[in-house]
């Protein structure tokens, strides 16, 4: 595996290809961008805690009947993954208000919403990743109406485990982003991750205290520091809370 056989470098992993077409590898990177990439930095050992987390929740809502792209976890910071072809959809899915919820609606921080909300933006950095609605989302066609149905359905399946599972982790689950993906046989799988960069996670312990509750990527997007403490707390608690099942 060398750096000229890398099929695609993001933000946060670069993807090799592998013997097997339909097989890929994802080697997940400590770099960390937020911003739309204006603010960039590095935390250290984000690609292992982020690889293992992600590994650990796509294998329980395997087991919980969600199809994901995930194969299995060859090395601390790598995902042997199906290829897919990623739609262009952010799937944002939010139970309390925070971030650009916050910024577009005037709802202030912290507001229990009545009930989940799925929304979804453009992933195109060039735009700034916009917010979608449906309409548009099927004016561009981005996505078939059945996907939207299905990928709606599949988000609040997913949220509905993971903030149960959180919770077990004493830990809220705020909001968070998931992409979907087409395989060969146009099925949609749930891809790339579920990490502490990708969710909003606040830690029940720490009460309402707005910086302290902290344990994502806002410590990063904000400069709370310990970004990195928050990260591996995470994931010994993930950790813990898969091995007590
Ligand atoms: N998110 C993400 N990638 C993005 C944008 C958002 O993983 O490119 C996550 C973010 O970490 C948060 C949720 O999606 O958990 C909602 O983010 P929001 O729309 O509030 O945007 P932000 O405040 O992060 O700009």
């Amino acid at each position: 595996m060398t750096a000229q056989t890398k099929l695609y470098e993001g933000k946060a992993k670069i993807i090799y290809p592998t013997d097997n077409p339909e097989i890929l590898l994802a080697v997940f990177k400590d770099d960390a961008t937020a911003f739309n990439a204006q603010k960039r930095g590095s935390i250290q050992n984000k690609g292992t805690v982020n690889n293992i987390i992600s590994s650990k929740i796509f294998q329980q809502l395997e087991a919980r009947g969600v199809k994901t792209h995930f194969i299995e976890s060859p090395a601390p910071n790598q995902m042997r993954i199906k290829a897919v072809k990623i739609l262009p959809l952010e799937v944002v899915v939010r139970n309390i208000a925070a971030g650009s919820l916050c910024q577009q609606t005037g709802l202030p921080l912290g507001t229990v919403l009545k009930m989940p909300l799925v929304e979804f933006y453009y992933k195109n950095d060039q735009l700034g990743d916009p917010l979608l609605t449906r309409d548009r989302i099927l004016l561009m066609e981005l996505a078939t109406p059945e996907q939207v149905d299905s990928i709606i359905h599949l988000a609040l399946q997913i949220n509905e485990f993971l903030k149960e599972f959180f919770q077990g982790c004493g830990i809220t689950l705020v909001d968070f982003k998931l992409e979907f993906g087409l395989d060969s046989q146009q099925q949609l799988l749930l891809a790339d991750e579920i990490s502490p960069d990708t969710c909003r996670l606040w830690d029940v312990s720490a009460g309402d205290d707005p910086n302290r509750r902290v344990l994502d990527k806002d410590r990063f997007r904000r400069d709370l520091g310990n970004v990195e403490d928050a990260y591996q707390e995470v994931l010994r608690r993930v950790l813990e809370a898969v091995e007590k099942g």
